[in-house]
């Protein structure tokens, strides 16, 4: 296993040897690829992932996993060329008139290890920035969905030179021998314990690596809310996926005397927006279902009040305390605790003494406050009055920050971590240099004190 890895490894680095530098048509080609294999097989992808899943929502498949990575390889192929320029720096007039330059060079072979969350997309996403900066791919996705892995390790060799794009399918050894490989990048995406793993073995190589984890996302209701329009964009959040989505809102703060009325517009968006089956999309597998039936039932243990809808609805768990699990853990699953606190600073306090969430939601329309938020909270993203869809905007960097990760990709910030600003210097024919140059004159040391 580990010698096929290797060897994969280093055809794809002899390749990057051979074309360091893909010109804009191979790149916007290679794209071209992806969503056409994307397009063409949107049907498998959607069986696929409904058999990962057990149940899985077709129209959110679609939504989330085939639109969404179509629209962010349309965007990229529009914009590639203005990225790729060469940026003109602005130069000290003591060193004109030389000229600098900021070129974005390939990085060489970009790892990318997938989750089974959104299998197809966050396999797909990171390939397309990589392959825009002028990289080639090797993938590892998620062995958790066995389906999905099996379909990029089919497709993925129809539209692609192994070179160009490799899949290699595994478990957690598989994994660990590829966080191993001394990539010129690396981005893993999953939880922040696997991360620090990832980062360790990595750093043995000085690969630099680009960590999209997780945590618990809050969501923020304010005093000026309006409460049910707050309770739409939570629903909507919580909802997408059954909650197994890194930046789902993972729990409520509200002022303890609007609890009753969040509660109540939740469990109305709750209703309208979930009112039965048709939509509904199970836990991964056995093993995370239980561990979401364990969070619920510790609540319930505890004397928690529980508003549950229906086995896949957001379930309301009421001012759990802050020793359970399910405040203590991320959900990752249908679980929607809501807090009552005294006030917003008592809202802000919370959220700062915990680890900084890869994505905080503020329902506010007041000013004074949004900019309190912005400036006294840290997350990965602040999102006003919606949840989930500053993901869908290509020009946002995406990423974490402390324990929800490190780096941020997507459109520009994608291609430009794929690649290395590098910095290039044109002296002039007739160098002012040759002025600073030994012997030193008297006049170079006056004007130094200058400044
Ligand atoms: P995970 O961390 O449990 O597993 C990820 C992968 O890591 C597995 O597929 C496994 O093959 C591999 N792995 C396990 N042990 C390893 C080791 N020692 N060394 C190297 N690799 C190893 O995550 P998951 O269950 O697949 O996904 C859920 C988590 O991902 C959640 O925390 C979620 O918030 C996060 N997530 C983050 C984003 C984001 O964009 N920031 C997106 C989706 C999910």
């Amino acid at each position: 296993m580990k010698r096929d890895l290797t060897s994969v490894f280093h055809a794809q680095q002899h390749a990057v040897e051979q074309a360091p530098y893909p010109s804009l048509s191979t790149r916007r080609e290679r794209l071209g690829r992806l969503a056409r294999m994307t397009k063409r097989h949107q049907h498998d992808i959607v069986r696929a992932i409904q058999a990962d899943f057990g149940k899985r929502s077709e129209t959110e498949i679609r939504l989330a996993e085939i639109s969404g990575v179509l629209q962010a390889i349309g965007y990229t192929r529009l914009q590639l060329w203005r990225w790729m320029r060469p940026r003109r720096a602005s130069m000290p007039w003591r060193l004109l008139p030389a000229k600098a330059h900021i070129v974005p060079q390939p990085l060489g072979v970009v790892g990318v290890m997938a989750p089974w969350n959104y299998p197809w997309s966050l396999a797909i996403m990171p390939a397309i920035d990589a392959f825009a900066a002028g990289n080639v791919v090797m993938l590892k996705p998620s062995e958790h969905a066995p389906h999905i892995s099996a379909l990029l390790a089919k497709l993925i060799p129809q539209y692609f030179t192994e070179e160009e794009f490799s899949v290699i399918e595994g478990g957690v050894e598989v994994a660990e021998a590829f966080s191993a490989l001394p990539f010129d990048h690396l981005l893993f995406t999953g939880s922040s314990q696997v991360g620090r793993r990832v980062a360790l073995s990595a750093a043995a190589n000085l690969t630099p690596v680009t960590l999209e984890l997780g945590g618990k996302s809050p969501a923020i209701v304010a005093a000026d809310a309006d409460v049910d329009r707050a309770a739409a964009a939570i629903v909507f959040g919580k909802g997408m996926n059954a909650g197994q989505t890194c930046i789902a809102p993972d729990y409520v703060l509200v002022e303890s005397r609007r609890l009753d009325a969040m509660i109540k517009a939740l469990t109305q968006a709750i209703a309208h927006q979930r009112p039965n089956d048709k939509d509904a999309t199970s836990a991964i597998n056995e093993r995370h279902q239980q561990h979401l039936d364990n969070l619920l039932e510790e609540a319930r243990d505890h004397g928690c009040r529980i508003i549950d809808a229906g086995p896949h609805a957001p379930v309301l768990i009421i001012d759990p305390t802050h020793d359970l699990a399910v405040m203590r853990e991320e959900i990752f699953g249908r679980c929607l605790p809501v807090i009552g606190v005294k006030n917003i600073d008592d809202a802000i306090a919370y959220v700062n003494a915990r680890p900084h969430p890869l994505a905080l939601y503020a329902f506010t329309d007041d000013k004074a406050l949004q900019l309190t938020l912005r400036q006294h909270t840290h997350s990965g993203a602040l999102v006003f009055n919606e949840t989930l869809l500053h993901h869908a905007v290509p020009s946002l960097p995406f990423g974490g920050v402390g324990e929800s990760g490190m780096g941020s990709y997507h459109g520009r910030h994608g291609f430009e971590r794929f690649s290395h600003l590098r910095g290039i210097f044109y002296q002039s024919k007739r160098p002012s240099s040759r002025l600073i140059r030994p012997p030193y004159r008297r006049w170079l040391m006056k004007l130094l004190r200058l400044g």
